[in-house]
């Protein structure tokens, strides 16, 4: 069998060293990005992790920490974000159209097509290229199957002496065997909290345990996925590369208000923006909804918690923003109650298909003229936007308040995506 060959590129503390692009005097402060309406933290430095703050420590637990010792702290900028993470992306592609773009800070890519002679060399290389040229470090690990090169990752972020890649393919068979002892089995891609403990239980309590764990024993335990999992960290690959072109199955976009409302205009706005945002996601991808979910909630933490939501179907499938803001909005009437102190609005829409496979059904329902006309609105609509600014042309209802939109006190710029927000210098001769 052709053994395969992976290399993981994972981003160090992907949102903060976004921020510190733009921000170099602060690479070496502790710093904290903050999830939605600034309640906990999503991302830490190095530093801030060395002051003890836990992934997802809540803001307001941690004031006193973060004063006193100069914690600097920021709302998520996704935006900006989501930017660096598409021009990561352009550049792996660039390296090998072989790739699985894993999670917006990771992707695998397959290295069987490169003609490499030292794989910590190219990794490191890599690394430095993507640190020349996008500004975000990242941790290289190389591998004969995907959770070996996810594990070598892991050793890359604490042994800066790697220099940014670790190469598992050429390592020796003692060198192997010492990183495996080195990681403990909560480290291991796919053990997580529900099967740490059954694997301690029965002795395991690192990689290189599992690793000899007899194949049998594992899938009794854990099904085939631990069968696998054994089969991987002996470097043999289970686990292929899977492409992009995974369908997108919904598109969904919440947001939680800055503060509870029971404003009916507030809702509506909320609602229309949303949906802006999503059918602009389904145009993107060229796909159409046949349904969409809208759901209200109000604060899990007050007494007398509740979520209403209303399912909807669209006879034609469809993306424009119009019809299912029209739509949506007539729901949003059934379900409003004027007693209740909203707290977060979703928008979901679903049973997507592509664009291309609107086909007319056995009674004629899907209205194929009326169709076409709005891929074609919506087409002018994106241009428009696209060439002057998103949101240039938008729905009156998203203007219909401003109030709905979360508390981001703290958000940087959004450097690379918007003219307005570029990073001005002075000189001064
Ligand atoms: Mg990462």
């Amino acid at each position: 069998m052709k053994q395969l060959l992976f290399a993981l590129i994972d981003c160090n503390n992907f949102f903060v060293s976004c921020e510190r692009i733009f921000r170099p005097d602060l690479a070496h402060r502790p710093v904290v990005v903050l999830s939605s309406n600034d309640g906990c933290a999503v991302a830490r430095s190095n530093e801030a992790k060395a002051l003890g703050i836990p992934m997802g420590a809540p803001a307001f637990k941690y004031r006193d920490l973060f004063r006193d010792n100069g914690v600097v702290q920021f709302s998520a900028n996704f935006e900006l974000y989501g930017d660096i993470s598409d021009r990561i992306s352009r550049l792996l592609t660039a390296v090998t159209p072989h790739i699985e773009l894993y999670s917006v800070d990771e992707s695998f890519l397959d290295l069987q097509e490169l003609d490499i002679a030292d794989y910590a060399v190219w990794g490191q290389a890599l690394r430095q290229r993507i640190m020349r040229e996008i500004g975000v470090p990242t941790s290289i690990g190389i591998a004969t199957s995907k959770t070996l090169a996810k594990l070598a990752t892991e050793h890359v972020k604490k042994m800066p002496a790697l220099r940014g890649a670790l190469d598992l393919i050429t390592a020796s068979a003692s060198e192997q065997a010492a990183y495996l002892q080195a990681t403990t089995i909560e480290d291991i891609w796919g053990v997580g909290r529900r099967l740490a403990p059954k694997l301690k239980a029965e002795s395991i309590f690192t990689a290189h345990d599992l690793a000899r764990m007899n194949p049998r024993r594992a899938q009794q335990l854990m099904g085939i996925h631990g069968r696998q999992m054994v089969t991987e960290l002996n470097g043999t690959s289970c686990l292929p590369l899977e492409k992009v072109s995974k369908v997108r199955q919904t598109v969904m976009h919440g947001r939680q208000f800055g503060e509870d409302t029971n404003d009916v205009r507030v809702l509506e706005a909320a609602v229309a923006s949303l949906t802006a945002k999503a059918a602009f996601r389904l145009r993107n991808d060229s796909l159409l909804a046949r349904g969409a979910c809208i759901t209200l909630s109000t604060n899990r933490l007050k007494p007398g918690y509740q979520q209403v939501s209303r399912y909807l179907t669209f006879i034609t499938p469809t993306a424009d923003t119009g019809i299912i803001t029209q739509q949506l909005m007539l729901a949003l009437g059934t379900m409003y109650n004027s007693r209740s102190q909203y707290h977060r609005a979703n928008v979901l829409l679903y049973n997507l298909q592509p664009e291309t496979a609107l086909q007319a059904d056995l009674f004629g329902d899907v209205d194929l003229v009326a169709s076409s006309q709005s891929l074609h609105r919506m087409e002018a609509l994106d241009a428009i936007n696209k060439r002057y600014g998103s949101s240039t042309i938008r729905f009156a209802a998203e203007d219909l308040s401003r109030a709905w939109q979360p508390k981001r006190q703290l958000r940087s710029p959004r450097y690379t995506t918007r003219w307005t927000d570029l990073p001005s210098a002075q000189l001064s001769l």
